[in-house]
């Protein structure tokens, strides 16, 4: 029995490419008369809205989805990102970064030949060779910080990692390509990537489906469960829906949401056609 889960984010409306996911990922748990789970990703309350994640239910429930009850909404469960911070602190491979923004651009821009991952240029590890006694001093100074992961001490305590992934094989995790990535932000006690792997392993998620654009983001996750003793799911990554000029789809494309589709008198049957879903009319 499967066990999938579909997990946006309430910062604008699904689009037609979230709606093929949310199906593919529905699909896999009905097929093995498992479980499919919907959880609403809304660590950055700044960006989410709750208009947005009404309008998930909504969508989601003209396409024909049924969830388990109740959803977990990462909100409510913010202090349980604490014990694997925890964890990590105790095996010394997380480190305050005071870093801004600008500081690393500054200090990126400056090194001439910054090596790049698949989020952009990598953190260039300033914060990494701070002294206990500097470290303390800031934080005694107010000076706000994040917490990155020691990717290079990390890897090495994890050892060689694998995932099997239903599109590509046997994986071979090099998480190393992301450098040292945030854990948990200044302004938000987690980060994507811890929340993400928690709640996978907290809700007993079996088969991960996500779109392609998630693939690399699975190296990160398999180490994060290496480290912290969590399952590992299996992973479907399927390649993304398109507009008609092959571009990927993004919420500011107002026009292939499912609520303006919807509003405007798209029939269910016709976004389940142009997705290639027939078989659920
Ligand atoms: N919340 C993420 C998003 O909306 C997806 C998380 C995931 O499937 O791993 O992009």
């Amino acid at each position: 029995m499967t066990t999938t889960r579909f997990a946006p984010s309430p910062t604008g409306h699904l689009h037609l490419g979230h709606a093929y996911s949310a199906l593919y990922s529905a699909e896999y748990a009905s097929k093995s008369g498992g479980t499919f789970i919907l959880r609403i990703e809304d660590i950055d309350r700044g960006r989410c809205r709750d208009e947005f994640e009404q309008a998930i239910y909504e969508d989601l429930g003209w396409l024909g989805l049924e969830w388990q009850l109740p959803v977990r909404r990462q909100s409510d469960h913010m202090e349980d990102y604490r014990k694997p911070l925890d964890l990590l602190h105790e095996r010394e491979l997380l480190y305050p970064c005071f870093c801004t923004r600008r500081e690393i651009a500054t200090e990126i821009g400056a090194s001439g030949h910054a090596p790049h991952g698949p989020d952009g240029a990598l953190y260039p590890g300033t914060c990494r060779g701070l002294s206990k006694n500097e470290r303390e001093d800031r934080v005694a100074a107010g000076r706000e910080f994040a917490l990155r992961l020691n990717m290079a001490e990390a890897a090495r305590q994890a050892g060689p990692l694998f995932w099997e992934d239903a599109e590509k094989g046997k994986m071979t995790a090099t998480p190393e390509i992301f450098g040292d990535v945030v854990l948990a932000r200044k302004d938000i006690p987690t980060s994507y990537h811890l929340a993400v792997t928690h709640d996978d392993h907290a809700q007993n998620i079996t088969m991960v489906v996500r779109g392609d654009d998630l693939f690399e983001a699975t190296h990160v996750h398999r180490l994060l469960q290496a480290l912290l003793g969590f399952n590992t799911p299996d992973y479907h990554h399927h390649p993304l829906v398109r507009d008609d000029s092959g571009r990927r789809l993004a919420k500011r494309n107002q026009a292939l949401t499912l609520n303006f589709l919807r509003n405007s008198g798209v029939s269910r049957e016709e976004v389940l056609r142009r997705l290639g879903w027939e078989n659920w009319i």
